[in-house]
């Protein structure tokens, strides 16, 4: 079987594989003069490609031609493997075994005649002969591959022409990455950037080696690819290990892959130094640390994907894809897949997807950081937003009633100050203060949630009717508040006052007659009395705070005094000057004991024997006279003077219960307590110690609270309450009838004692309707097995219906006044005989 180069056709090409034999040169003694003679050759009968794998040793192929076209030199011998260090041809005839022709990859490179071709191929001379054969002697410092063909000379102009299509494509696609990517790390300053751009130019040089065109066009010599080879494969491993854990981030990835990576790069570096001293040893270890460095790379990129990252999506199929190709070019050298198109582009192929891919991901990359950026600002965004609006929360929570939600007095403060800066001299106005004193005693016996439902729909009908009226002055534009809230149960507006408008007394009279009309409470429909107190600017003050004070002066004057609208005046200044001076004469006259006490009598209605007496303050001061108890006690519950003056109380009176006993009366005594006295901690026990201190039993003393009291800390006064109660101390509830007391509230007290108000008692002969309340009070208390006390009984008329409504005791003007302790015991005396 022969090779008959005859027709020349422009594109036929003979793959000679089928005609080959071949001797393995293992001790590398052959030369071409006795190879010819040689007799062991071993015939290619498969007609595959030779495939000798990792081979030192050079082999010699022969295979008979016969060169019969007068044109010959349209031919080429080609190898279409690029990886041969060493190629020497021979044709030699057979008859005679003369050399007739000889080339080697040198001579091929610079006779004029061979084609510029990575691949690598002799032009055959023009010899016109028979019974020629060719020898060849080929040497590979990597896979030993010899995929031998003759080809007319315009098909491997065309081949070239492909391949160089492909490479050229396959670099400048390289070449315009490592561009894109030089320029982003420049313009990032990110270092991943640059061990991509290092990871392509180091697999560009491989593929310049493994492709032959680094040889044929750059560097000329089979011995820098030998050393290339190696190097740039080494120098890619590193580059993609250190892009690797760069791109994925170290914490994306196990800790045994990374240690794995480091290995790797660290064998890929000794790898270079090894190939530097033996090149021709590098190839095995570069393969494998190849093979490693793609497995490790994946199953970091898979580590990284199940960690979270979406980016090292496209980082697992581009190594895939790397690693797949590398795969097929490896498989095709160790001869395990035929070398064709595909398998010796293998990782052309892969490599261009993979850097395709990288780029993707490193693009992802650029809009996956934008976008965490922006989440992250948007974060901060939201952060201050919340902080802004925390502090306006802050800021309105300051200036707003926390129940009503309409401006406070601070904010009230502010808008008049500013109203005054900006109209000076323009109109005069109004301050008014209207107070609702039922709301705080609605609060502490129906519960808070009721009474501010009632403080918001009376600010609300207040709120609506001054929205409507031009003499009005919002305070709080943005909410459209005409009213501010002062404090619970009171409310503050501003209208304009003056020519044009209407008398205060009219529109403010009109305003309080709102509230005329009972309300519906629950089961109960009460009637809110409205107390207002005006001040005027500029002639009551100049600033708002002074305008407030002056209000709620005319507004405390008018409780007092029961007037229900009451303008500022200098008598009411006075009267304040009046309370302030009080403040100081009494606290005085604790000191020296100024105040005295008076007894009234309580008997008992149906043995109309005297049962206990209630103590009652009186003073006369040096400087005001008489001074009612009424007035110094409030101007001593202001000024929080009530716990001395009850603990002076408590003493004298048990020291005169004492005094009595010992006498052999034995009766019980009622002392008034205020708010003060219930909230203060060493009260219950000041009363115990008293009381061991005169030999007292508790049983005998009876505490008297009214609910009015009871709106600040509820649950102090119950707890107070309860001790004095558990000490023995009765405790009866005052003026009952004039709060809002339920039976749900009343349960919750340890009361013992109703103690009717003096207002029902006085007039329940005058009056239906009191005496109904009289009746009903005496039922309920039955019904709770609570005593009964009746104040204010001030004829023989009203003691007969107490005893016929089965009232437990009776005290009043009819029985006996309030007198000093010494005239109270001569009129026990008295009594008695
Ligand atoms: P209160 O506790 O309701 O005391 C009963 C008041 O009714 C006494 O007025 C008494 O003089 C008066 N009164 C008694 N019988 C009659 C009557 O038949 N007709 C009328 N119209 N009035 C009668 P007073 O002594 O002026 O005390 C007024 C208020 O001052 C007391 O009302 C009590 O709230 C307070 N008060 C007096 N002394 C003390 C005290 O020591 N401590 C406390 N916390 N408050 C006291
Ligand atoms: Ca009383
Ligand atoms: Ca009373």
């Amino acid at each position: 079987m022969e090779v008959a180069l005859s027709q020349y056709d422009e594109y036929s090409y003979y793959n000679v594989s089928a005609f080959l034999s071949y001797y393995e040169d293992q001790s590398d003694s052959e030369t071409i003069e006795s190879i010819v003679t040689k007799t062991q050759w071993t015939k290619n009968t498969t007609g595959k490609v030779l495939n000798f794998g990792f081979v030192e040793y050079p082999v010699w192929i022969r295979f008979p031609a016969n060169v019969q076209h007068d044109d010959a030199q349209q031919w080429h011998l080609v190898i279409p493997y690029p990886l041969l260090q060493h190629a020497d041809v021979y044709l030699i005839s057979d008859n005679s075994g003369d050399i007739i022709w000889n080339s080697d990859l040198q001579k091929a490179f610079h006779d004029p005649r061979s084609l510029r071709s990575h691949h690598i191929n002799f032009a055959l001379p023009g010899i016109n002969k028979e019974n020629l054969s060719f020898y060849l002697q080929v040497k590979s410092n990597t896979s030993l591959q010899v995929p031998l063909e003759i080809w007319a000379r315009d098909y491997l102009i065309m081949q070239q022409n492909v391949e160089t299509l492909l490479w050229g494509l396959y670099f400048g696609i390289i070449f315009a990455l490592v561009f894109y990517n030089s320029f982003l790390f420049v313009s990032m300053r990110d270092q991943t950037y640059a061990y991509y751009v290092f990871t392509l130019l180091s697999v560009m040089m491989l593929m310049l080696s493994l492709s032959g065109f680094g040889n044929r066009y750059i560097w000329d010599s089979p011995t820098v690819t030998e050393y290339m080879l190696p190097i740039s494969a080494a120098a890619s491993c590193f580059w993609l290990l250190c892009f690797c854990v760069s791109f994925l981030k170290p914490q994306n990835i196990k800790a045994p892959i990374r240690v794995a990576i480091q290995v790797l790069a660290v064998l890929a570096v000794l790898i270079v130094l090894f190939v530097a001293y033996f090149p021709e040893n590098g190839a095995v270890a570069t393969g494998w640390v190849g093979a490693l460095t793609i497995v490790v790379v994946l199953a970091a990129g898979v580590s990284s994907l199940y960690s979270g990252q979406v980016i090292a999506r496209y980082f697992v199929i581009a190594t895939a894809c790397f690693g797949l190709g590398t795969i097929i070019y490896i498989a095709n050298i160790f001869g395990v897949l035929p070398s064709s198109r595909i398998t010796n582009h293998g990782i052309q192929a892969g490599s261009v997807l993979e850097a395709l891919l990288f780029s993707f991901a490193l693009a992802h990359r650029i809009k996956e950081e934008r976008r965490q950026k922006l989440i992250a600002m948007e974060k901060m965004e939201a952060a201050q937003r919340t902080i802004v609006q925390v502090q306006n929360q802050a800021l309105d929570q300051a200036l707003h009633d926390p129940v009503t939600r309409k401006p406070n007095e601070s904010f009230l403060n502010n808008r008049v100050n500013d109203y005054i800066a900006e109209e000076r001299g323009a109109d005069d106005f109004a301050l008014v203060l209207i107070s609702f004193p039922q709301i705080k005693q609605i609060s502490s016996s129906m519960g808070r949630r009721l009474s501010e439902e009632v403080f918001e729909s009376v600010i609300s009908r207040l709120n609506d009717e001054l929205n409507n009226d031009i003499q009005s002055i919002a305070v709080e534009h943005d909410t459209n508040s005409y009213v501010a809230a002062e404090d619970f149960g009171s409310l503050v507006f501003i209208c304009k006052n003056g020519e044009g408008y209407r008398p205060l007394n009219d529109f403010v009279g009109h305003l309080i007659q709102l509230y005329d009309s009972a309300l519906q409470i629950g089961e109960t429909s009460i009637r809110l009395d409205a107390y207002s107190g005006i001040a005027l600017y500029p002639i009551h003050g100049g600033r708002a705070d002074l305008l407030l004070q002056h209000a709620s002066a005319a507004r405390d004057y008018g409780l007092r005094t029961s007037e229900q609208l009451t303008v500022f005046s200098s008598e009411i200044d006075t009267f304040g000057r009046r309370r302030l001076a009080l403040v100081g004469a009494l606290s005085q006259a604790i000191k020296d004991k100024e105040l005295q006490l008076y007894l009234q009598p309580q008997f008992d209605c149906i043995s109309q024997e005297l049962v206990g007496a209630e103590v009652l303050l009186r003073w006369t001061s040096e400087q005001f006279g008489v001074v009612s108890p009424v007035e110094f006690i409030e101007v001593a519950e202001e000024a929080g003077l009530m716990s001395p003056i009850t603990a002076y109380l408590v003493d004298e009176a048990f020291a005169i219960l004492n005094g009595l006993h010992v006498s052999d009366l034995r009766i019980k005594i009622s002392i008034n307590l205020s708010t003060q006295n219930l909230t203060e901690p060493k009260f219950v026990p000041f009363v115990i110690d008293t009381a061991e201190k005169y030999m007292i039993n508790l049983s005998d003393v009876v505490f008297e609270v009214t609910e009015t009291y009871m709106s600040e800390d509820m649950e102090t006064v119950i707890e107070t309450l309860n001790q004095l109660a558990s000490a023995g101390c009765g405790i009866s509830l005052d003026d009952y009838g004039t709060g809002y007391s339920s039976l749900s509230y009343l349960s919750q007290l340890p009361v013992n004692e109703l103690k009717i108000d003096r207002g029902f008692v006085s007039q329940m002969e005058r009056n239906e309707n009191n005496y109904r309340i009289v009746e009903n009070t005496v039922k309920l208390a039955r019904a709770l097995q609570i005593e009964t006390v009746a104040e204010g009984v001030e004829n023989q008329q009203t003691l007969r219906s107490l005893v016929r409504l089965g009232c437990n005791r009776v005290q009043g003007f009819h029985l006996a006044k309030p007198m000093p302790v010494s005239q109270f015991r001569e009129w026990v005396l008295r009594r008695a005989s």
